[in-house]
């Protein structure tokens, strides 16, 4: 409905632009640590007010090397300070910064890199070897930048290096200002569905993404954070916009992310809070259990990317005393959707029940609106058991892929996530399942979330993963698909036997098949597809 007579306020218009949150860090959090574990060696540290002098240097080599407004300029890096300092200047200078994911295959690299026309890459030394395919494959890239100094430089005069393209230039940089829905940042999803598609992000919604992060998460000035999420997919979670906007102080593991490695970085740094997907951490339950201790100061976890399993909750909160909020999102949502926070009314919930909540998703952090709907579109109920298709929309949702002329929307205005869940009374979301992945049993359907979730608490099992095989008279029954924990391969009566009351009777799988390791992707995720693809002639006994 359209109002007439409506007053506009009167408010200054200043835009939101990602380069005044490191202005604001340099001027009032200037002495903060960043720290990285670098791929030289050492320990590498900086501050805040250090690394906005280094943005300035760098949009001057940018401009230098003939970087102009729009210009996509890739990085393909692990998270470091210098990613860090490439975030900024290039989105500082009206440029794009395109995040390339180092652990696609070269031809996948090379395809975005042809799709996004990128006229620079900056790449970390470890992929130097990607360069040589780069320079045949791609047809826009001038410059190949290596993420180091003169003294590390790979290559035979190959590559420009990065501390020297900054040596030579003034820190001061005369920031341009310009409309806030401008292109900040572009990320491709992982494609396991068909090709990658590009996510552009508008500085405005970075902005507002990173304040809805922060309000849901609670990071502040005293905390110490280490995004073990890569700065190479969906913006490390909004954290490299965060935590400069709370003062918190960041610390980045680069290339050491198993559990050892990373146990030892947050007790020598004394981080406080870290976010990452489920496989991760459970590289750090192990080494915590090794150890008998968690790091020194962690306080909390944010897990999310793929569901948390209860028996990771536990461990975590119950073992150890480290609080874990759950998160949901997705690349197209800059990524933040939920965050599982419990209400005050939670506190006389018994421990097994605070678990079992801590399980699900969790609430919509302001900003971001979801609804389910049924196969037709209509509004299913919330009230925690129906499951439909999860839509959502907010400021910082895409309604586009780059260099895509149609619409991503529905016809009303909501991006269907694919993912197919629950929502309560209280607003708790469920996801079940990915629309692809949902197992249809005579004519219902079986959750494989809930079911690898259940089946992970079992001590024998280290991985799991459900896929759906044909059967003949229910359409699809439940394989599942395990890694062992040790010598001992339990049956599928024996899990059965254990899953009994965990999950409804006709959800039990019909079969168990044991592998030496699950395949995951590019972000950290099971890849199912290859799983369906491995046991396509399964067949099930009669
Ligand atoms: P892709 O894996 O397609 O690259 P994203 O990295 O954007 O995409 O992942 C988004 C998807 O990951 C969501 O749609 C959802 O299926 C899954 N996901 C993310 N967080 C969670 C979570 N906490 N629990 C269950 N699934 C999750």
């Amino acid at each position: 409905m359209a109002l007439s007579g409506l007053m506009p306020g009167l408010m200054m218009d200043r835009p939101l632009l990602v380069i005044p949150l490191m202005q604001y860090a340099a001027a009032y959090h200037g002495d903060t640590k960043v720290v990285t574990q670098s791929l030289e060696g050492p320990i590498h540290r900086t501050t805040y007010a250090e690394t906005y002098r280094r943005i300035g240097q760098l949009a001057h080599a940018l401009v230098r090397l003939g970087i102009k407004p729009g210009d996509r300029v890739a990085t393909l890096a692990l998270n470091s300070w210098r990613h860090l300092e490439l975030y900024y200047a290039v989105a500082g200078i009206g440029a794009i910064c395109h995040t390339v994911n180092p652990r696609l295959s070269p031809e996948q690299i090379c395809y975005i890199l042809n799709h996004a026309e990128d006229c620079a890459l900056f790449f970390d030394i470890p992929f130097a070897p990607v360069m040589a395919k780069v320079k045949s494959a791609t047809s826009s890239i001038r410059h190949l930048i290596a993420m180091t100094d003169a003294a590390h430089l790979p290559g035979d005069g190959d590559f420009l290096a990065y501390e020297d393209l900054l040596a030579r230039e003034p820190h001061d940089y005369d920031w341009p200002t310009f409309d806030e829905n401008t292109a900040g940042q572009l990320c491709y999803t992982s494609g396991t569905t068909g090709m990658p598609k590009g996510v552009l992000y508008s500085h405005r919604a970075l902005v507002l993404h990173g304040w809805g992060m922060m309000a849901a998460c609670g990071l502040n000035v005293a905390d110490t954070s280490l995004p073990v999420v890569p700065m190479f997919h969906v913006n490390a979670w909004g954290m490299p916009y965060g935590a400069p906007m709370v003062g918190a102080a960041q610390v980045y593991a680069g290339r050491a992310m198993d559990g050892p490695s990373l146990f030892a970085l947050m007790d020598s740094e004394d981080v406080t809070c870290a976010q990452g997907v489920p496989t991760i951490w459970m590289g750090l339950i192990a080494e915590m259990r090794a150890q008998g201790r968690k790091p020194k100061h962690l306080e909390r976890v944010l897990i999310g990317g793929a569901a948390a399993p209860v028996s990771m909750v536990e461990a975590f909160e119950l073992e150890f005393g480290v609080e874990v909020n759950q998160g949901w999102g997705m690349t197209e949502m800059t990524p933040l959707g939920v965050v599982n926070t419990l209400k005050p009314k939670h506190a006389s919930l018994s421990k097994a029940e605070k678990i079992a909540l801590k399980a699900k998703q969790g609430r919509a952090v302001f900003g971001v609106e979801l609804r389910i709907v049924d196969a037709s579109g209509q509004l299913l109920p919330r009230d925690g058991a129906s499951a439909g298709h999860l839509q959502v929309r907010g400021p910082w949702i895409a309604k586009s892929y780059y260099k895509e002329t149609t619409s991503a929307l529905t016809l009303d205005g909501w991006f269907d996530t694919g993912d197919i869940a629950t929502l309560d009374g209280d607003g708790y979301l469920h996801i079940t399942d990915r629309a692809k992945d949902i197992i249809k049993s005579g004519g219902e359907w079986i959750s494989s979330v809930d079911l690898e979730n259940a089946v992970l608490g079992h001590p024998d099992i280290a991985m799991a993963a459900v896929i759906g095989v044909p059967h003949e008279r229910w359409q699809e029954r439940p394989l599942l698909i395990c890694v062992a924990r040790g010598a001992a391969k339990p049956t599928v009566g024996d899990i059965n036997t254990w899953l009994g009351g965990k999950v409804p009777k006709w959800w039990l799988p019909d079969a168990v098949a044991y592998i030496e390791g699950l395949p995951i992707g590019p972000t950290g995720k099971i890849q199912k597809n290859r799983l369906r693809e491995q046991f396509k002639d399964f067949k099930l006994g009669a």
